[in-house]
Formats: structure tokens, C-alpha cells, sequence
């Protein structure tokens, strides 16, 4: 079959489209799936660029791919899945260190070894190839209805670990949290700022595409405001000139004071690691920032370390990280990602602004991609009845 393959990715990274063995079952549970889409990110992007990836040991190349979408085509009892279920996949999976309390309870995404793998990312292949194997306990069933866009569970399943987290903190106090900020407006930052008009929250986006840009449009479009980043160069985050929370940065907390200074909630998803700094800044008394974004670089800036302690200390912020997901979290990623195509219809559509075949990714210019990109292993037209074919049944879907 064929894979997509990210070659040494350790030393001089280069995709190919390589030909490889089709996985075979070898354990009761195990579950053969046609892969149907595979959405990229910046992580794939930073996998090609700074050296972010690893293969599996013993190995040089790595197949790419974690947010996955595909269609089971083989399963015995022990899978509780049968040919023809839609699933995703989860991305991380446990260490194997006794010690490690949160792997051996089925939260890998909060492993304290740092031994875990991650499929397409850290020591395991991914799911960018025509067939993939995996125990029944890592896949999620997918409902019908999200034939559509259930490759977005995998993104959607860090926003929601957020809430949950942010949830279970915020029992600290009585909280009415109104007013969100999203920093950022590529694939997550728009899911966070959809995910937060979906729970009834005033929800401004700060980025920097222009206000005439896509994104803006597709923020706007569920009711929440954009606003340009202003200054910084065009290469950083969303505008930052490299300094945090110092004066004349990013403006980000000129811009918060103008929206009231009373920011309950902050998602940072740029990466660009400056930000995630000022935003401590702009962030409301008792609010949650939350950070989303993986920066592998090593870039380095002074802050004003005292006053930050003082407003973390004075005024009860607080700041988590969300990487990778439970279960739980991308089992409420498919719920929110139906509420949203509920209440904003076509959005989630109108974010893959780019749709590739195999063959296209060894030239891909992650820089050209507008918003999102999904690699199709199997034209979208056919998916439906691919589906039908494998649940042998006569029912149809389209996408
Ligand atoms: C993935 C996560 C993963 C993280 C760090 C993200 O792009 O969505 O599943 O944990 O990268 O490797
Ligand atoms: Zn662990």
C-alpha cells in the first residue's frame, strides 16, 4: 500500500511517497481501518522544518499523519466495532515506565516519563497511508453525521481539553466567565473561538490576517469580533515584534484594556512563545490562559518578571498547557464539532481551504496553505460508498 513518508526525519527530512506492507490484525481487539482523510498541522509542518519529529527505534523515516478520519474494515468482538463504523484515532500512547500513575490509568496526554509516543509524531508511524492497524482501545467511534469533518476531532479534542481543565480549576471560586480571547486564527484558534460562541461566551479573536482576510470572515461569521494584530514582523506569531509584556510589544494589551481589561479566558494559539507571555498581561483577575501552541525553536526574551509574579499572585491567574487528549476530550470534540455545524452551518467546510492527494505532499509549501489542509486518500465522493461497501449494507451517506 502506499504511505506518506517523512525520511530521515532526524537528520535532512524530506517527504516521499513510499510503498509499504498493508498492516495485518495480530491481536484480538486490533482493528483494520481504510484510511478515508488526514488533516496537517503545524506540527507535521514543524516535523519537515526543525527537526520536531522522531521515527520509530531502529528506524530513519517516519510516516506523517495524526488527525486522522478512516472507515473499519476488519474487527472481531473483542473491538466493539464493526466494518463500516467511521473512527478517529487517538494520537499519544502510554509509556511503559511502572512509576508513571497517569499512563497506567489511560492518561498518556499527562504521562510524567516523557517516554510516551505519539502515531505520525514521536517514535510511532502515523495514519497517512491507505490502511492502518490499531487496538480498538485508541480508536473513536465517529457518528455518521460527521462523515464530513471528523478529522477535525483530533484538533477539536485539544480546545476541549481546555474547558475540561479550565472547569475543573475554576471550582476555586464562583466564576461567570463572559469574555474570551483567542490569540490566533489558523485551524485551532478558529475551533477555539467557535468552541467558545458555541458556549455562549463575547468572543474577540486577535491575529494577523487582515480584517478582509478569510479567517476574519469566518470568525465574524459565528459571531465573534476580529482584530488585526498590529506591528511586529510578518514572519511571528500574530505580529509580535519579540518582546513580552514589555513596552511597545505587540499591542495585545492595549488591546485587551480596550476591550475592558476583563479577559475571563484566553486561548494562545500562535506558538509564537512571546505572546504567551504578554497574554499573562492581558489576562482578566482570576482568568485561565490557556496554551496551545508547541514551539520547538530556541528562541529566548527578556520579561518583567516581577510585575508578572505580582499580577499571578494578586489577581489569581492562572496559566495551563493543553497537549494531546484523552479520550473524553475527543468524544466531546465530536459533540462540539456537531453543535457547531449546527449553529454556524458551512464553517467547518469553509476552514479546509486546501485539499490534497498523496502524490501532491512531497512538494507541499506549508507556507501556501491558507487555513487548513487534508490530504484525501480517498476522493470525498466515494467515501460514502466505501462506507456502505464495508458495513455491507445499503444504506448511503455523502459528504
Ligand atoms: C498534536 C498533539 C500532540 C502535539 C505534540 C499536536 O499537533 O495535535 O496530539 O500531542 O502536537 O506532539
Ligand atoms: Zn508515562
Amino acid at each position: 500500500m502506499k504511505a506518506v513518508r517523512v525520511l530521515n526525519v532526524q537528520s535532512e527530512p524530506k517527504i516521499a511517497v513510499v510503498d509499504v506492507p498493508e498492516p495485518e490484525r495480530r491481536w484480538p481487539g486490533d482493528v483494520k481501518v481504510r484510511v478515508l482523510c488526514i488533516g496537517l498541522d503545524g506540527t507535521d509542518k514543524e516535523i519537515l522544518t526543525e527537526h520536531y519529529g522522531m521515527p520509530p527505534q531502529g528506524e530513519t523515516d517516519l510516516t506523517n499523519g495524526h488527525e486522522s478520519l478512516g472507515v473499519v474494515v476488519e474487527a472481531d468482538e473483542a473491538a466493539a466495532l464493526a466494518p463500516g463504523d467511521l473512527v478517529t484515532a487517538l494520537v499519544r500512547r502510554p509509556c511503559s515506565d511502572p512509576a508513571c500513575v497517569n499512563c497506567r490509568n489511560e492518561r498518556a496526554d499527562y504521562c510524567e516519563s516523557g517516554q510516551y509516543t505519539e502515531r505520525g509524531i514521536k517514535g510511532r508511524h502515523g495514519y497517512l497511508s491507505e490502511f492502518y492497524v490499531e487496538d480498538a482501545r485508541y480508536l473513536v467511534k465517529v457518528p455518521p453525521s460527521c462523515l464530513a469533518y471528523g478529522m477535525l476531532a483530533e484538533p477539536q479534542s485539544i480546545v476541549e481539553k481546555v474547558w475540561d481543565q479550565v472547569q475543573h480549576i475554576q471550582q476555586r471560586l464562583v466564576w461567570e466567565p463572559r469574555t474570551a480571547l483567542v490569540l490566533g486564527s489558523g485551524p485551532l484558534g478558529l475551533l477555539a473561538a467557535w468552541t467558545c460562541r458555541c458556549l455562549g461566551l463575547d468572543t474577540y479573536v486577535w491575529s494577523k490576517p487582515p480584517e478582509t482576510s478569510l479567517s476574519a470572515e469566518l470568525v465574524r461569521a459565528a459571531g465573534a469580533q476580529y482584530k488585526q494584530a498590529g506591528g511586529g514582523s510578518a514572519t511571528d506569531g500574530a505580529g509580535g515584534s519579540g518582546s513580552a509584556a514589555g513596552g511597545g510589544s505587540t499591542g495585545l494589551k492595549d488591546y485587551a484594556a480596550q476591550l475592558g481589561g476583563k479577559i475571563d479566558l484566553i486561548f494562545e494559539c500562535t506558538g509564537y512563545s512571546p505572546l504567551a507571555f504578554e497574554a499573562i498581561d492581558a489576562l482578566g483577575p482570576n482568568g485561565v490562559l490557556a496554551l496551545l501552541g508547541v514551539t520547538a525553536g530556541e528562541r529566548k526574551l527578556e520579561i518583567p518578571s516581577d510585575r508578572l509574579n505580582e499580577e499571578i499572585v494578586l489577581e489569581n491567574k492562572c496559566i495551563i498547557g493543553s497537549v494531546n487528549a484523552s479520550r473524553k476530550n475527543f468524544e466531546t470534540g465530536l459533540y462540539r464539532l456537531q453543535q457547531m455545524e449546527e449553529k454556524f452551518p458551512g464553517l467547518l467546510a469553509r476552514m479546509v481551504t486546501n485539499r490534497l492527494t498523496m502524490d501532491q505532499l512531497p512538494g507541499i509549501d506549508f507556507g501556501g496553505i491558507e487555513i487548513k489542509a487534508v490530504v484525501d486518500i480517498v476522493p470525498p465522493v466515494q467515501w460514502g460508498q466505501l462506507v456502505s461497501e464495508a458495513a455491507g449494507a445499503a444504506y448511503s451517506f455523502s459528504v
